[in-house]
């Protein structure tokens, strides 16, 4: 028999205990093999605003209807029968339930996000009848990982990009040119390559000054923004020359393209001084083909057919023949 000292101890302990597990800054519940919450701390209560009266011996489920139950009992399950834990991140899965929260420092947060952990409890004969779920806001690691995350593909972006024409810039745009010529290389898919110029750009700037020269860039800039295809590569090449790749086309698909854009830069102008600025472009395309050994030659022979549009009295497109 326990000498009541021992007695009084344990009794302690117990009360200790309950105390911690009431007030540490986690959630936990505890559930028996049906799921019925057989514990639920002052956190639980806290956020989810049910008292212990109006959850204990429910369900889990009964009580948070928009928890996956599936995929929470195979988790729960393997916890059961291995006697291991598992573990949910909030990058896996945001929350497991929905709960607000209040702080004003990630006062972005639409919610708390939660990291999670189920632990078997053994009873004394070595049984797991019971498991733990223990819920951890993470909501600040979160915020603060996702900033980082977006500010660095933010900075990404930025080395990536021409400032003035919000196109990709020379170098991204040749590696990009590069890696769909080894496409082409390895399983001969078609892509066309454009290359562009201002007609008379010189002018332009001579006339108008360099800022009108730098609106007219943007301008075409735009213009080629608008007519691109998500899988299509646009880059300002040189000062008021544009490189396009466009993949899974071809000379011909390349050529109505072509036109297209020339035709909608013709129709642009600018007003200075109540006067409108007019200005056309000269194209050269070219389609990928096994004569072709790097990317630089298919950069050069479209460059050829851009020189011949120009030899042939500019705001026109040349393609590039393979003979
Ligand atoms: P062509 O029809 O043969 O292409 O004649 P062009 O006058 O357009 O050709 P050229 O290459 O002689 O002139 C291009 C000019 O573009 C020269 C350069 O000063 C100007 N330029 C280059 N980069 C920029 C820029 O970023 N902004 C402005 N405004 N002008 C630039
Ligand atoms: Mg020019
Ligand atoms: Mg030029």
């Amino acid at each position: 028999m326990t000498p009541p000292n021992d007695l009084n101890n344990l009794i302690n302990d117990v009360h200790w205990l309950m105390d911690i597990l009431q007030n540490i800054d986690a959630g936990l519940v505890v559930m028996n093999r049906n799921y019925e919450i057989e514990l639920w701390n002052s956190f639980m209560q806290n956020h989810s605003g049910k008292a212990p009266e109006s959850v204990l011996e429910q369900t889990i489920f009964s009580i948070f209807p928009e928890l996956p139950e599936s995929w929470f009992k195979r988790k729960a399950e393997s916890v059961f029968i291995l006697h291991n834990a598992a573990f949910t991140t909030w990058e896996q899965r945001p929350y497991l339930f929905r709960f607000s929260h209040y702080r004003p420092i990630t006062g972005t947060a639409p919610h708390m996000y939660q990291n999670t952990t189920l632990i078997p409890l053994m009873d004394s004969r070595g049984r797991v009848d019971h498991i733990c779920l223990i819920v951890y806001d993470v909501t600040d690691t979160a915020i603060n990982k996702m900033a980082q995350q977006q500010a660095n593909e933010q900075l990404k972006n930025l080395s990536r990009i021409d400032h003035l024409s919000g196109l990709f810039n020379r170098g991204y745009w040749e590696n990009r040119l590069l890696q769909e010529f080894q496409r082409f290389d390895r399983y001969q898919l078609p892509a066309s390559l454009i290359m562009l110029d201002i007609d008379h750009f010189k002018r332009i700037n001579d006339t108008y000054g360099h800022t009108t020269g730098d609106d007219v860039i943007r301008m075409v800039s735009r213009s080629i923004c608008l007519q691109l295809r998500d899988a299509d590569i646009a880059g300002r090449y040189g000062g008021e020359e544009f490189g396009i790749i466009l993949t899974g086309t071809k000379a011909e698909g390349a050529a109505h393209f072509a036109e297209r854009l020339r035709l909608n830069i013709e129709k642009l102008s600018m007003i200075l001084a109540n006067q409108p600025v007019q200005f056309t472009i000269s194209l050269g395309i070219c389609e990928l083909n096994n004569s072709i050994v790097n990317y630089r030659e298919w950069l050069e022979r479209a460059d050829q057919a851009l020189y011949q549009a120009k030899q042939n009295g500019r705001n026109r497109i040349e393609v590039h023949s393979p003979e």
